[in-house]
């Protein structure tokens, strides 16, 4: 059998990491066999509808690699793949079970349906008394003629009991009376959303339909009518939900449902804060999602390497926990694996608000790699490079560099003469340090931890003190050292 998964997202103009990770679980369930990966947007609620929001589902879909065989953008043997644009095909399936005794017109007013409610017992929930399910032949037509508006609704079935499959939570079984006559064509003529969800998952082919723990308890009424239809019932597969933790100030741990008070959960607002596209594809696979057989234990995958070793049964029940700091782990190893040419493209925005010369590169590759879980740290990591002021010059107190303020004026005055006469070549400045420490019979921390501060300014920099001078170059390292070579001898003679 050829698998045709779909996503099938409203557009809402916001992807949420839990929509993402249904568009990921589809893709990888179809093209784990070969299959057909569909996107259909579910616009029905016009209400609801936001200005380029399939701009945004169509960006998001793209930059996380998850692409496509059919959609409203590409086309495809089903479509149309946008809802309102099916609006004609939905009615004559509705006539159809209207037809076969299977759903009925139903006039109700809207004042009749709200007393219907009014009158109902606090906080019982009302569905419809079935007032139109037997209206005689001829009352429909004297209603039809008249104009009378009308909503088409299902006939559920009265009694027993209703189970179907699901392939992570097993078998779910409601009592039929819970089912309402549902309604299929709303005043308007329009489908109602349940409605149409059947009616598009069968007539494109669906196979699997993928999605959020959250339609469990509204699948039966899915069921209803593809039994009604007589139309083979999807494989159903929902997705656990996915949680957040948060600790309080005496380290109590929550965990609730995942929002914005855990942290981003807007695919752009991640990309946004730093974290890879690929790394975060990679740690939404796994939430959720265990690897197993010769994948078993394994953190790292590339998109191609998820598409063979995922496996529905790997799907777990158990809602996961969306952890920040291991995405942020996992950052770090894709940043750490970049090749120069992806390190450097990803870099340069930052690199180019510092005005550093592609000669430095290659060292800030060198020196940031290790040191980054994040492309959006390197301004911190290189402030130094613009700003540099009146800093506190107790820094050059340092013990385990046997660094004082005497014998940094010391260092100092000896390295600017050597410094200005110095090929600017990192390993050449290095050497030329360490010499200078060899002279003067010290260790090199000596010259090294009072040269690098002079120039930085501050205590942590990515690099040792010859990377500080190359990133500075000459002309800017002389002229910190010089100034920080006053102010600390007024310091020291003040
Ligand atoms: N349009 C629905 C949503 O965005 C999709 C539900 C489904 O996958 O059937 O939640």
């Amino acid at each position: 059998m050829l698998i045709r998964t779909r996503f099938a997202p409203s557009p809402t103009g916001f992807m949420h990491v839990g929509n993402l990770r249904t568009a990921l679980y589809e893709y990888l369930t179809a093209k784990h066999d070969n299959g057909v990966f569909i996107l259909r947007i579910e616009d029905t609620d016009q209400e609801r509808y936001v200005e380029g929001a399939t701009d945004i589902i169509y960006k998001t879909l793209e930059t996380a690699g998850i692409s496509h065989d059919e959609g409203p953008d590409v086309g495809g043997d089903y479509g149309p793949y946008i809802q309102s644009e099916r609006k004609g095909l939905y009615k004559p399936y509705a006539e159809q079970l209207v037809k076969e005794g299977k759903a009925y017109y139903c006039f109700c007013s809207k004042e009749r349906l709200d007393s219907l409610k009014q009158n109902a017992p606090e906080g019982a929930v009302v569905g419809y008394d079935r007032h139109c399910r037997d209206l005689s032949e001829d009352e429909i037509r004297k209603n039809l003629e008249s104009g009378t508006p009308y909503v088409i609704r299902q006939k559920m079935p009265l009694s027993g009991e209703s189970t179907y499959h699901d392939l992570v939570y097993g078998d779910i079984t409601i009592p039929n009376d819970e089912l309402d006559d549902q309604i299929l064509i709303k005043t308007d003529g329009f489908p109602t959303y349940n409605f149409a969800n059947v009616i598009d998952d069968h007539t494109m082919g669906i196979t699997h339909v993928i999605r959020g723990s959250e339609y469990l308890s509204s699948t039966p009424k899915y069921n209803a009518l593809y039994e009604a239809f007589g139309w083979d019932i999807p494989t159903y597969i929902h997705l656990p939900l996915i949680n957040g933790k948060s600790v309080d100030d005496e380290g109590n741990v929550t965990i609730s449902k995942l929002s914005k008070r855990h942290g981003s959960t807007g695919f752009f607002d991640l990309i946004e804060e730093g974290f890879l596209p690929e790394a975060i594809i990679n740690y939404i696979a796994l939430l959720g999602w265990c690897p197993a057989g010769e994948y078993e234990n394994r953190e790292i995958f590339t998109m191609e390497e998820l598409i063979k070793a995922f496996d529905i049964n790997g799907i777990s029940k158990s809602p996961s926990v969306f952890d920040y700091d291991k995405l942020e782990w996992m950052n770090g190893e894709y940043i750490k694996n970049m090749d120069s040419e992806s390190f450097i493209r990803n870099a340069k925005p930052f690199f180019d608000e510092l005005d550093i010369s592609a000669d430095n590169y290659g060292l800030l590759e060198e020196i940031l790699k290790p040191r980054i879980t994040r492309f959006t740290e390197i301004p911190g990591k290189l402030a130094f490079i613009k700003e540099f002021g009146e800093f506190d010059l107790e820094l050059f107190e340092h013990k385990k560099s046997k660094s004082s303020k005497e014998t940094s004026v010391d260092a100092l005055e000896a390295a600017i003469p050597i410094l200005e006469s110095a090929p600017w070549d990192r390993d050449k400045l290095n050497d030329l340090i360490k010499q200078l420490a060899a002279d003067k019979e010290v260790k090199n921390s000596v010259v090294m931890w009072p040269i690098r501060i002079a120039a930085a300014g501050v205590a942590v920099t990515p690099g040792g003190c010859a990377e500080v001078l190359m990133l500075l170059g000459r002309e800017e390292s002389m002229k910190r050292i010089r100034t920080t070579l006053d102010r600390l001898k007024g310091s020291i003679n003040g």
